[in-house]
């Protein structure tokens, strides 16, 4: 059985009823509670797996009354599991301020990892997987949205982007004024039947969209800008600089210099030297 006074953020499947895990099917069928952002739809997916639970709509403008109620329930012995309409829960979907609140009040919280579109897309993106950032959806006003990609523009890694299929192309047309005409990559449709990942620079793919209405959902992936290369500085110019500074013996020009460009201190000594004879011969 499932621990009392327990909240379970559970992740459901984002198209594929397969990709539910057999932990969050035990645990839905275990809680007392199941707290859902659109209750009829979840109906669906719990009864394909035969739960049949008492259920309660919690969801972006019902947060602050239902996640008292949900609190309440917690502080009372319950245990209440808290899913979303596709994916993981808090992840571009309620969850965040109930999870906050059940944390401030020492309840337990356990995660029942799944699907999350953002990271299903990254997964087989093939673009860099070490570093990247997840925003979330882009503001819907353009003023705003283009405010808003300035600031990702730099950022190191691969950023990762939900959009509205209908806003898909303008949003497309920003990224590539502002953060210029990188590969990117739209994952649409994951995990269902017509999963597609549409791969190309912002040019190539705003290119095939154009003969496409792109339909269903999407995940959007923009490869890291190109970062410039710190300028390489050469012994001799390394050298000159530090003996600018008369303060300096040749031990500890030789010193610093082998630490800023990577030779061996006897090496960078033997051309400190050499450097300083010259100038002192001319
Ligand atoms: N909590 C979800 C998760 O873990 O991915 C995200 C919920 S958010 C309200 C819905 C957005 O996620 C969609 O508009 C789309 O950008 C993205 N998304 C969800 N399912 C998807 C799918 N099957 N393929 C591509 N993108 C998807």
């Amino acid at each position: 059985m499932t621990p009392a006074a327990t909240l379970y953020i559970i992740a459901t499947p984002i198209g594929n009823l397969e990709d539910i895990t057999y932990r969050a099917v035990r645990i839905l069928g275990e809680v007392d509670l199941i707290a859902a952002e659109d209750t009829r739809h979840s109906l669906k997916l719990l009864s394909h797996f035969g739960i049949s639970k008492p259920l309660t709509s919690y969801f972006d403008h019902n947060q602050q009354l239902k996640g008292e109620r949900i609190l309440s329930a917690l502080r009372q012995g319950k245990s209440v599991a808290l899913i979303s309409d596709a994916g993981t829960p808090c992840v571009s979907d309620p969850g965040y301020q109930l999870v906050r609140d059940a944390v401030a009040e020492h309840i337990r919280v356990i995660p029942i990892p799944g699907s999350c579109a953002a990271i299903t897309a990254l997964s087989a993106s093939g673009l860099p997987s070490d570093t990247f950032t997840f925003a979330g959806f882009p503001p819907s006003r353009q003023g705003k949205r283009r405010t808003f990609l300035t600031s990702m523009a730099a950022l190191p890694g691969t950023l990762i982007l939900y959009e509205a299929p209908h806003r898909l192309l303008q949003t497309l047309l920003d990224i590539k004024e502002v953060c210029g005409d990188r590969p990117i990559i739209v994952a649409r449709e994951l995990t269902k039947i017509y999963e597609e990942f549409i791969r190309g620079t912002v040019s190539e793919v705003l290119a095939s969209l154009d003969s496409i209405t792109i339909r269903g959902e999407v995940a959007l992936l923009v490869a890291p800008g190109e970062r410039e290369e710190p300028e390489h500085e050469t012994l001799e110019s390394v050298l000159a600089r530090l003996m600018a500074d008369s303060t300096l013996s040749i031990k500890d020009i030789a010193r610093q210099a082998a630490a800023i460009t990577g030779v061996s201190r006897s090496e960078a000594y033997q051309e400190a030297l050499r450097v300083k004879n010259i100038r002192e011969d001319a």
